[in-house]
């Protein structure tokens, strides 16, 4: 099988060490491919090729950029099918949501791409005669960029995007689980042409290559999305230099059904919420609450959902859900599961491994469950839903503020006094009324508390990737 490589100044290159490790299907646990696995001798090439390539990709007009990211927006829809088959094989999500997840990772460019053209500064009253006050934004410079495997596309485009609309370039590491569809993606770069260095992709060891981002004082921005824990390193580790940060970490979401909702089209709503890429998604319903005056209605109406929910490989059409992305996903869902049953949880549906070939969980319901069950407090990040009962909107919005995470939370309700009540007591970043499917490119997105630091998407997403300079001109 012949090695992939990484892309360094606009060069595909292996490893120094001539390393390489396999990336396995999720579903079938064949090797997808052979990766070459680099270290800090290859980030550190990387940070030197984005440096020099940041002078001249700094110095082209908005526009100028703006031609390169609408070229990659426009291949990226083409190559649409070839991402989506890569982004299953090596991490399982059904075909037709990593289509959508191409669809929606090209737009993130496209939407840079326009807002990159857009990046405004500002003139302000001076409180004498012979000054003038000017405020102008310039790109921050080579920005370090760390992506997980859940939505292996969009998280990257979701970086590059503003960052090279910016005016910044990049050193992306992915996840060791997705790097076929990263270097996917840096081959379409490379088919538009960008500037040697402007953007490059280093893979192999976590903790090596993110030494050297962090470690770098030319590398000015660490822009990560992942767990919290990675993040709260990299935020330490990058105290040293002062680097701006942006972080995307954990979710550990609400999804509130009152009395007065329309039953069904919250149910579907948690079915898309919950179940959608198998639970693994940092957005995803974990916690259900029911007012328990609709516990029962609601709960049949769910489970005969659930049920009928296709478990199987991401590649075949009736799939709805498709398998974990490896052993510690799988074991760490079927261990809140089992934590919860302990405790006196009661299964609607599911709650077991199953398949023998593949990484598949049971999409699952729980009833009866409470806060001293581990999956009230730990992101599951697999196909279960746990369902809690209240009486009470206060009762509910304390219930759902009471997390360490802040970043999307949801609610069903036909009242209006109700929708505006709870959306402005609710601690986070993100919240769905009546809608399960927030993401959207012209939107901020991004949680608070330990969920994260900074926005992506929106024109929010292009200021993570400026500073802001003040001119004083006497005159
Ligand atoms: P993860 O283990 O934190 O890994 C994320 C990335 O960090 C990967 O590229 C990983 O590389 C790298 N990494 C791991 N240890 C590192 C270190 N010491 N230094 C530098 N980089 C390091 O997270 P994951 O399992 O891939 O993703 C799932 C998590 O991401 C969940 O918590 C989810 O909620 C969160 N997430 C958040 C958002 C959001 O927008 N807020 C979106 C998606 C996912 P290797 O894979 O090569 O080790």
């Amino acid at each position: 099988m012949t090695v992939k490589e990484m892309y360094i100044n606009g060069e595909w290159t292996e490893s120094f060490s001539k390393k390489t490790f396999s990336v396995r299907n999720p579903a079938t646990n064949e090797v997808v491919s052979t990766v070459t696995y680099g270290s800090a001798k290859e980030a550190t090439e990387a940070i030197k090729a984005a440096k020099d390539a940041f002078l001249v990709w700094r110095s082209l007009t908005a526009k100028e950029r703006s031609v390169y990211l609408t070229k990659l927006y426009e291949l990226m829809l083409k190559e649409k099918e070839s991402l989506a088959q890569l982004i299953t094989l090596e991490m399982g999500k059904p075909l037709k949501e990593a289509k959508g997840e191409v669809e929606l990772a090209a737009e993130y460019l496209l939407w840079n791409a326009e807002e990159g053209k857009r990046i405004y500064g500002e003139i302000i009253p001076a409180s004498s005669n012979n000054k003038r006050l000017q405020v102008i934004k310039q790109p921050i410079g080579p920005v370090g960029a760390i992506t997980p495997w859940n939505f292996p596309i969009s998280m990257l485009t979701r970086k590059i995007g503003p960052a090279l609309a910016a005016g910044c370039t990049v050193v992306l590491k992915p996840s060791s689980k997705t790097p076929g569809s990263a270097i996917r993606f840096f081959e379409l770069i490379e088919e538009v042409n960008f500037p040697k260095g402007v953007a490059n992709l280093v893979i192999g060891s976590s903790r090596e290559i993110g030494q050297e981002l962090l470690k770098s004082p030319d590398i000015k921005k660490i822009a990560f999305t992942g767990s919290t824990s990675v993040g709260k390193r990299l935020i330490e580790g990058s105290a040293e230099h002062v680097k701006k940060v942006s972080m995307e970490l954990g979710g550990h979401a609400p999804f509130i059904v009152f009395e007065d909702a329309n039953l069904e089209e919250a149910a579907e709503g948690a079915i898309i919420s919950k179940y959608r890429n198998s639970g693994q998604t940092c957005i995803c319903l974990n916690r259900l609450f029911v007012q328990e005056s609709i516990k029962e209605p609601f709960q049949t109406i769910l489970t005969k959902k659930v049920k009928a929910l296709t478990i199987g490989n991401g590649m075949e059409d009736a799939t709805d859900v498709g398998p974990l992305v490896d052993e510690d996903g799988l074991k760490k869902a079927h261990s809140h599961v089992e934590d919860a049953v302990k405790k006196g949880a009661t299964i609607l549906t599911g709650g077991k491994p199953c398949n023998e070939n593949g990484l598949f969980y049971e999409p699952t319901l729980l009833s009866n469950v409470t806060n001293d069950m581990t999956i009230t407090y730990d992101e599951t990040f697999g196909p279960v839903a746990p369902i809690y009962t209240f009486n009470s909107e206060e009762e509910v919005i304390q219930a759902a503020n009471d997390t360490e995470y802040g970043l999307a939370a949801y609610f069903y309700t036909q009242d209006l006094g109700r929708t505006i009540r709870v959306s402005e007591q609710l601690d986070y970043g993100i919240i769905g009324i009546n809608d399960a499917v927030p993401t959207t490119v012209q939107a901020p997105f991004g949680g608070i508390k330990q969920s994260g630091l900074g926005k992506e998407g929106g024109h929010q997403g292009v200021e993570e990737y400026l500073e802001t300079k003040f001119l004083s001109i006497q005159i």
